[in-house]
């Protein structure tokens, strides 16, 4: 099948057909039509097989995740995704990895009414690098640099499970049968938090999505706001596999550290905790406060009233 074949067949048959898409996949470059008055919000990320994803994983799960961390950037940002654009690099051409990588990815995109409006295809190692664009109105867009003094700190979902999940296909762990699933689904199908981006989006001061463990991923807007933050770590959202396979101490290291978990950090003013905690109850995901934002720079963890000494730091490439 030749590249342009590939293209028609799997990659241009999507469900999704935004009326801002004014050219789409086949010219040179795709033609869009931002919503007057908007802020347009754009993001890049790669996933790099063996990498950011064991070469095992699931084709669907592929195309899944390589979609979903990229709209979890636009979720802490508060931006509504609209199009992303797509380079492949694919080892061979196998026909069931794309048709299993394309159904992952576009039941994502369809999720989300987002259009695949252009990309690339090439031949080498298996790599993908998304591209995803979304607005927001005018200086609504939530930045790692509005964190205050005295803000609240709150993390949506629970912690540490696509580290678990991990640990779990590396056979540093055996998951008990009845987690499995729920904890590798966190690994490879992350939902990115979009409806709460957008509800943060009037009422956070601070947001950023956790790719590399809560504590490098909160100490990024504790850099960019030049303030520093109490946390503790028994407050951490932890589910009951997480809790139920390891020992307190090492569930709470991994919830620090283990990347992956695409959730949501943000902080807020005090005086809005009413306001949040009424808009989120309808959206059925599990937020909580885990500390609070002081001038003093740098992050104290504390085991209720005693320093936490346990491990802090998140995956880093370099
Ligand atoms: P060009 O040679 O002009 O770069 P390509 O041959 O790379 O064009 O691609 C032809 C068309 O197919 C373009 O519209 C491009 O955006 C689209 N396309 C290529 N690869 C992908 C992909 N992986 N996903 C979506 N669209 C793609
Ligand atoms: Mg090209």
């Amino acid at each position: 099948m030749s590249e342009f074949d590939i293209i028609n067949r799997y990659f241009n048959t999507q469900s999704t057909h935004r009326s801002d898409v004014l050219t789409g996949i086949g010219d040179d470059a795709a033609i869009v039509k931002p919503l007057a008055g908007h802020e347009l919000v754009i993001t890049t990320d790669t996933l790099v097989s063996g990498i950011h994803f064991p070469a095992a994983t699931a084709p669907f799960d592929i195309g899944f995740k390589s979609l979903a961390v990229n709209l979890s950037d636009l979720a802490a940002m508060g931006a509504k995704p609209a199009w992303v654009t797509m380079a492949l690099t694919l080892p061979e051409e196998n026909t069931d990895f794309i048709q299993a990588f394309c159904n992952g990815f576009f039941t994502l995109a369809k999720r989300y009414a987002v259009e695949l409006i252009g990309g690339d295809l090439t031949h080498g190692p298996l790599s993908i690098t998304i591209q995803a664009m979304g607005f927001t109105l005018p200086h609504q867009a939530i930045l790692r640099s509005g964190a205050k003094p005295h803000d609240l700190i709150y993390v949506t979902g629970t912690l540490g499970d696509a580290g678990l999940a991990l640990k779990h296909i590396q056979h540093h762990l055996a998951l008990k049968p009845e987690y499995q699933q729920q904890v590798l689904e966190k690994l490879n199908r992350p939902e990115p938090r979009i409806a709460i981006g957008e509800c943060l989006s009037s009422l956070a001061s601070a947001a950023i999505d956790i790719s590399d463990g809560i504590a490098a991923d909160l100490g990024h807007i504790l850099e960019a706001s030049g303030v520093g933050a109490t946390v503790n770590v028994l407050q951490l959202p932890l589910s009951q596999a997480l809790t139920n396979t390891l020992t307190a101490e090492k569930a709470i290291a991994l919830a620090l550290t283990a990347g992956d978990d695409y959730e949501l950090c943000f902080t807020i003013p005090a005086q809005k905790r009413e306001e949040l905690e009424k808009k989120l109850a309808s959206l059925s995901c599990r937020f909580t406060c885990i500390g609070e934002i002081t001038e003093k720079p740098g992050l104290q963890l504390y085991n209720n009233g005693s320093k936490y000494h346990g491990p802090i730091h998140g995956y880093q490439h370099f």
